[in-house]
């Protein structure tokens, strides 16, 4: 089943005098349980993609279905519910509350979504002992390093059981040990729980774990390959 329908999506912006076509004339779907990186250099559009995906900004022109749902057509609270039942995201754009424990960040989303205390107790403790977090739960963001915060933020996305999982260069402060983690936790969840998985990245590891890579450069697909490694 096609989660996300992107049909003929640009975004240009407008600064000053400059145009920047950061994403051009892109057409892609994504299946349910996928596990898909996208890569390509530095500004070729990565961000500004899984930002528009995200509905953290929009397109200039094009469309994007989630679900069916046309995204230009969620405005405002519809759209905020709307992300927060379907997606996690771990951006570098939504950051660790600095007042809350990693534990309260990490149950941030099910608390708005309403889920029970002991439920939010339950699984947040799982993930953050999964990401090695298991003894820095009561710290906050700024007693923890940049990598163990990242940690903090995919346990976080992850929490909630979204249907899937937005995550910009999601290993891009962590050293290899907590890469391989990261990792681990996610071709998990993505089998076992189906959530579905579409992150940049500019690791090698990374990509060698992704069953479907698509290349950006100045913001176009320039390729689009399916592997056959289900882990
Ligand atoms: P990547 O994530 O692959 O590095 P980005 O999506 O961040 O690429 O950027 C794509 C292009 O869009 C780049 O040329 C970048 O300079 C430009 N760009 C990104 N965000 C903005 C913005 N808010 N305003 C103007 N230009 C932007
Ligand atoms: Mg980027």
């Amino acid at each position: 089943m096609k989660v996300i329908e992107i049909s003929n999506l640009n975004k240009i912006y407008n600064e000053s005098e400059i145009q920047v076509q950061a994403v051009n004339n892109v057409t892609i779907n994504f299946e349910e349980g996928e596990f898909t990186a996208i890569v390509g250099p530095s500004g070729s559009g990565k961000t500004t993609l899984l930002n528009m995906i995200g509905g953290l900004d929009e397109a200039t022109s094009g469309e994007i279905k989630i679900a069916g749902h046309l995204m230009s057509s969620l405005k405002g609270a519809a759209l905020t519910d709307f992300r927060l039942h379907n997606i996690g995201f771990v951006f570098q754009a939504y950051n660790l509350i600095p007042v809350l424990t990693a534990k309260e960040n990490t149950e941030f989303v099910m608390r708005l979504q309403g889920k029970p205390a002991k439920e939010c107790d339950a699984r947040t403790t799982e993930l953050l002992k999964a990401v090695g977090l298991g003894e820095r739960m009561n710290a906050r963001p700024a007693k923890l390093s940049g990598g163990q915060q990242q940690r903090v933020a995919v346990a976080r996305a992850l929490a909630s059981k979204p249907k899937f999982v937005l995550a910009d260069e999601p290993t891009a402060n962590l050293d290899s040990k907590s890469t391989e983690t990261l990792l681990d936790i996610m071709e998990k969840l993505n089998r076992e729980e189906n959530i579905t998985f579409i992150f940049s990245t500019h690791d090698a590891r990374v990509v060698k774990k992704a069953r479907r890579i698509i290349t950006l450069e100045d913001g176009k697909v320039l390729s689009d390959v399916f592997k056959n490694n289900r882990a």
